[in-house]
């Protein structure tokens, strides 16, 4: 198998950053090689609302083109605040003692997702799972239009969307 090499690295970094349309405030500001044979990828972020105005995010040397740029799309969208619903930058914060994420998006608005649920819609965006992908633009109407913010959580393969009355809705996936 060929090894990725340092200017291919820079490539698909390049790629990831415009998939995920954020090559305006994103960038690649160097690869290195690592003593133990593994790739370091250094981002730096001019985003106003940066929690990292520069991070490197590691490729193993072994690594295939594509397991590369899944393991840059996945630590990207964790640490530039990727919106689980609509795909744009928003505020992700962590609530103190919960396994539930603040979602603050200009086009979803203000809601919460508890951490399961986090990690199974970027799942299925990431392995194009159609029916979740195709709830997420409803969710994001719902969290839009709701009068307060909605709590997003998921039980027995349906997302469960709950306000500050109660469960509004279950959506089978
Ligand atoms: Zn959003």
């Amino acid at each position: 198998m060929i090894s990725l090499d340092a200017l291919q690295l820079r490539s698909i970094a390049a790629d990831v950053l415009e998939a995920l349309q954020v090559g305006d405030t994103v960038s690649v500001l160097d690869v290195r090689k690592l003593s133990d044979g593994a790739w370091s990828i250094e981002f730096e972020d001019r985003w106003p609302d940066t929690r990292f105005s520069t991070f490197t995010v590691e490729v193993e040397r072994d690594w295939s083109r594509e397991a590369a740029a899944r393991e840059l799309r996945t630590t990207l969208r964790e640490k530039l605040w990727i919106c689980p619903l609509c795909q744009r930058r928003a505020l992700i914060r962590r609530l103190v003692d919960l396994n539930v994420f603040r979602v603050e998006c200009r086009a979803c608005g203000l809601f919460e997702i508890d951490s399961d649920v986090m990690d199974l819609f970027r799942s299925a965006y990431e392995d194009g799972d159609d029916r979740i992908v195709a709830a997420l633009s409803r969710l994001s109407d719902a969290t839009r239009r709701a009068g307060s913010p909605l709590s997003l959580g998921v039980e027995r393969g349906q997302i469960l969307i709950f306000s500050s009355r109660g469960l509004e809705e279950k959506i089978k996936i």
